[in-house]
């Protein structure tokens, strides 16, 4: 891993990113923000999933007027999503979000961007300023004929001097395009050029398989060069799928330490456990560890003792039967039918606390 951009501190309704805080993961609620009973449900589901920063969208004042009760029953930062009426930015940080995301291009006259920024001064409210390569500034396209990296770089650092020039540098940034090479490029640009957290993500990855694959080759490889503070995986789908992968894109790269991590061999001919179903059985059973473990589940002697060696607990199969590691050394040995029940109770012993 390359060493971490030391990004300016922000703080998000009582998270702190940037800095040496850890990554923090975000998701977009996709119910209709007036609708506060659906709202709340939904942002509880993906807090359960480990999210930590939730943005809504804002686009009509019904959707601001339904902030002040999110807020207060959301138990963890709201960002207003605004595109196009700066009134409905005005409206969320008077009502209580704890960031605006805006994309200032789209919002009209640089007076009323202006007018965000008073109003974003007087309560203290950070900004996101979004980038995104579907909605350039007109004089930009004229210069680079296409979304390029360069495009939104320049589209972003006008903005940001912009907002400096009015004193304001409570600011993230963020340059979302949908194609991940693209993406990348910008984020270096970026990265390079100013000392905000960035907010990473590409934009309209997909859904579930070809989403998740873009969105961690793409965020993957930034957080691996150090750059990045938050990160979102938009996919078209349940949001709760984006935590998930977020947490996975986190654990692969070891930046997150809520969660065990699974090792699991992908079996071949030399398997003689029912391999694949004890994996997911481990998986299920351990998801209330919220520690930086480390399980192995191998299928047999060619890598399974090393693999669980190496790992916190492991289960190396044999023929009908297997061996259960823990620490690096091997602690029992029990039939298949077995395996899981004795894995459980090795971790158990050393975490009489978790229900497992
Ligand atoms: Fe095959 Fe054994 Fe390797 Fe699993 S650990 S993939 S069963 S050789």
């Amino acid at each position: 891993m390359e060493k971490r951009r030391s990004a300016r501190e922000i703080n998000i309704g009582g998270i702190t990113i940037g800095g040496k805080n850890p990554v923090a993961i975000q998701s977009m609620c996709t119910t209709k923000t007036h609708n506060i009973r659906e709202t709340l449900a939904q942002i509880k589901k993906l807090k359960k999933e480990g999210c930590e920063i939730i943005r809504v969208t804002v686009p009509f004042p019904h959707d601001a007027e339904a902030l002040p009760e999110i807020v207060k029953k959301a138990d963890m930062p709201v960002v207003a999503d605004i595109h196009y009426d700066y009134r409905m930015a005005i409206a969320s940080i008077k009502n209580g979000a704890h960031k605006i995301r805006i994309n200032p291009g789209n919002i009209g006259k640089k007076e009323w961007v202006e007018e965000i920024i008073k109003v974003a001064k007087k309560y203290k409210t950070p900004i996101r300023i979004g980038v995104n390569a579907g909605s350039l500034e007109k004089e930009l396209w004229a210069k680079y004929r296409r979304p390029s990296p360069e495009a939104l770089v320049e589209s972003a650092l006008n903005w940001i001097q912009f907002f400096e020039e009015r004193n304001f540098h409570d600011m993230v940034i963020a340059l979302k395009s949908s194609r991940v090479p693209e993406m990348i490029q910008a984020y270096e640009l970026i990265a390079k050029k100013c000392d905000y957290p960035l907010h990473l993500g590409v934009t309209e990855a997909g859904t579930m398989l070809p989403g998740s694959v873009k969105s961690a080759i793409g965020i993957g490889t930034l957080l691996y060069r150090g750059i990045g503070d938050t990160i979102r995986v938009s996919l078209a789908e349940d949001p709760v799928e984006e935590i998930k992968v977020c947490k996975e894109i986190l654990k692969s790269l070891e930046l997150y330490q809520k969660e065990r991590t699974i090792i699991a061999c992908p079996t071949c001919g030399r398997v003689e456990v029912d391999l694949l179903k004890l994996a997911h059985e481990v998986e299920k059973r351990t998801a209330k560890i919220h520690l930086p473990i480390r399980i192995a589940v191998m299928g047999c002697v060619v890598n399974g003792p090393g693999e669980s060696r190496e790992a916190d607990y492991g289960i190396a199969g044999g023929k009908g039967a297997g061996a259960i590691y823990r620490k690096g050394k091997m602690v029992k040995t029990a039939p298949e039918k077995d395996l899981l029940k004795e894995l459980l109770a090795v971790i158990q012993a050393d975490y009489p606390k978790i229900k497992l």
